[in-house]
This record gives C-alpha cells, structure tokens and sequence, in this order.
C-alpha cells in the first residue's frame, strides 16, 4: 500500500470504455417520494424527449419504506431499458445513492437531480448546453430558495466553507441539479469514499466549472429527509473529509499558548528584576510553567494528529494527478473532447 504506484495515478479506463457517446444520464436518488414520483416523471420525460440526443435515467431507490420503489418499477417496464431502478438494501443517503446511480449510468454527460420536483427539470437542457460550452461541471444556483429560513443560512456558512476547502468558489454546493462529465464521474466512482460529498469531490478534480441560476420550488409533497442534525454531520465530513485544518488548528494553539506561557516568565522576571520579589510571584512563576506544558501537550497531539492525517490521505486513495489523454502520441486514444 505504501508504493506510489498503488494509488493508481492513473484512472483504470475500463469504466469509460462503457461510456456511451452522446449519452446524457439523469440520477436521481430516491427516498420515500412516492408521492412525488408520478408527477417528477410526467415532467422530466417530456424535456429528456425534447432533447437532441439520447437518455436514460437511473432512479436509486435508497430503501425507501413506502411505494417508490414499485412506482419506479413501473415507470422502467414501459421505458424498454432506457429507464433503470438501482434497489439499495437499506437507506444509504442521498450521496451514497448518488454514487451508486453514478456507477450504474453510462452517460457521457451525467445530470444528478432531486425527487421532490425543489429542482425543476425544465433546466435540464441549460446545464447541458453549459457542459457543451467546454466545463466539466455545471452546477445549478439556487438564487430564490424555497427552503426554512434556518437552511439558509446553514447553507450560505456551509457555501462558503466548502469553497475555501475545496478551492473552488461557488455559491451553491448544495443544489444537486447539476451537469458533470463522463471523465469527473469516473473519477468520483474510482474514489469510492465512504462519506463522499459529491459536489465537492467531484470539483476537485475539475478544470472547468460553472454555475447558473436555476429555479427552486417548494418541496411538491412530504417533508425534507434532512435535519439540523444531518446538515451538521454532513458540513463535519466535508471538512474532515478534504483538510487536515482541525488537526492543525490543534498544533497552532499549542505553540499560541506555549508562547504566551514565555512572554509570561519574561514578564514575571522582568518585574522580579525592577520591584523585586514579590508575594504571589511564585504562584505566578508556576502558572507560566503550567501554560507553557499545555501548550507542549496541545503541540504533541496536534503533532501525531498530523501523522494520523498523513495516514488518513493515503489510506483515502484519492488519485494524486489524473490524466485524461496522452497527445501526440499515435496510438494513443485521444480523449473526446479533442482537447
Ligand atoms: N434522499 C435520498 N436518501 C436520503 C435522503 C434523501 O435518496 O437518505 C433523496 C430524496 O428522496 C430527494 C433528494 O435526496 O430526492 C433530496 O432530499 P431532500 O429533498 O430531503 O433534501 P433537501 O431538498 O431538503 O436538501
Ligand atoms: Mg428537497
């Protein structure tokens, strides 16, 4: 595990050689929507007939407990295998299922939407175009939502968050309309991250991302799957999920206190020399020692945190570079896009 090469710089092409030229798949997971699903489906197949290429569409059914799954089943059987249904044993979340549709899609380009009709599929066609125009991901940006006050907010902090860590600026990472390209996809699957935020991955591997306004409802029927609970839990992994920033947080307040700690005893001394001893001095001179090992302790658990770390991004085994094509070489198959 500890060689280079097993980290596969290079992405295993046999998962593209499946991919279909001119194919666009639309993902859509799916958690006890069964209410909605008629209505999503009666929407989103005529855009996908009006588009000027071939589709399919995988709904993930991430063990929903009510009658979603029968409905996608029927929405597949009179689709003749342009339609599939992924069944998960049990609930995944929405990010896992999205992975698992990502698998299952052969799409050149794959558009990932929500089930609920919040993302209209009236946009399908924009992100497409925005793919064409040469970005490798397209996400939509949810300028007017229609979601609890508190998730707003929740989400401009989370927005920004993600944007410094993952280095991409962008305004909305939460909107799962999105557009991403066959190679991107791959990538994302090739990860196989146990607590993957797709976004995010996903741009981290990207040359070129844009994003575009689109329109937001009001969720068509039930209630949203996530709490303040989960959106906490979520914004956590993506933060220990792409930096080692906590660890060295930890690391950087050790050597603050311990610094404190000697301007303390040079303080302490300094006063000693001009007045002379004093009462509490003592007192005073072992609160400084005292600050001064704290501050060695928080140092040494920052220290191993970044060992651990270390060991954490290797175990990860996200690829360190990617190559897409090798030009100039004859017989060399050059990637798709001609670039
Ligand atoms: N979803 C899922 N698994 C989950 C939670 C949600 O597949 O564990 C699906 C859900 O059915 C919907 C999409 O993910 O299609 C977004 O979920 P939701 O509308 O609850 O999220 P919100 O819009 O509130 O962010
Ligand atoms: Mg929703």
């Amino acid at each position: 595990m500890s060689s280079p090469g097993k980290i596969s710089p290079i992405r295993d092409t046999s998962a593209v050689a499946r991919a279909e030229r001119g194919l666009v798949s639309i993902v859509v997971p799916v958690f006890n929507e069964s209410a909605n699903l008629p209505s999503l489906w009666s929407r989103l197949k005529p855009v996908l007939d009006g588009l000027d290429r071939a589709w399919e569409t995988v709904f993930i059914d991430d063990g929903s407990r009510d009658d979603s799954l029968g409905i996608l089943r029927e929405i597949a059987a009179g689709e003749e295998g342009r339609v599939r249904v992924v069944e998960l044993a049990r609930n995944f979340g929405q990010h896992s299922a999205i992975l698992a549709g990502f698998k299952q899609s052969r799409g050149d380009i794959v558009v990932t939407l929500d089930a609920d009709l919040q993302n209209p599929p009236e946009e399908i066609p924009r992100l497409i175009a925005a793919i064409d125009e040469g970005n490798d991901v397209v996400g939509g940006w949810r300028e007017e939502r229609h979601d609890q006050a508190y998730r707003k907010y929740a989400s401009r902090l989370h927005n920004r968050l993600t944007s410094l860590i993952v280095g991409v600026p962008m305004h909305d990472y939460g909107c799962m309309l999105r557009a991403y390209r066959r190679h991107i996809v791959d990538t994302v699957v090739d990860c196989d991250e146990k607590a993957a935020f797709v976004p995010a991955l996903a741009n981290s591997f990207a040359k070129r991302v844009a994003e575009i306004p689109v329109g937001h409802d009001d969720r068509a029927s039930g209630q949203s799957k996530y709490n303040l609970f989960s959106l906490a839990k979520l914004s956590l992994n993506l933060i220990t999920g792409f930096s080692l920033a906590p660890i060295q947080l930890l690391s950087m307040t050790g050597i603050g206190i311990s610094m404190l700690a000697v301007t303390m005893a040079v303080v302490l001394l300094a006063h000693r020399l001009i007045y002379g001893p004093q009462e509490e001095g003592a007192l005073w001179t072992l609160f400084a020692v005292l600050f001064f090992f704290i501050g060695m302790i928080f140092l040494a658990l920052g220290l191993i945190g970044e060992y651990a770390g270390r060991i954490y991004i290797e175990v990860r085994r996200r690829p360190t570079y990617i190559v897409r094509a090798v030009h100039g070489v004859s017989d060399q198959p050059v990637d798709s896009d001609g670039d």
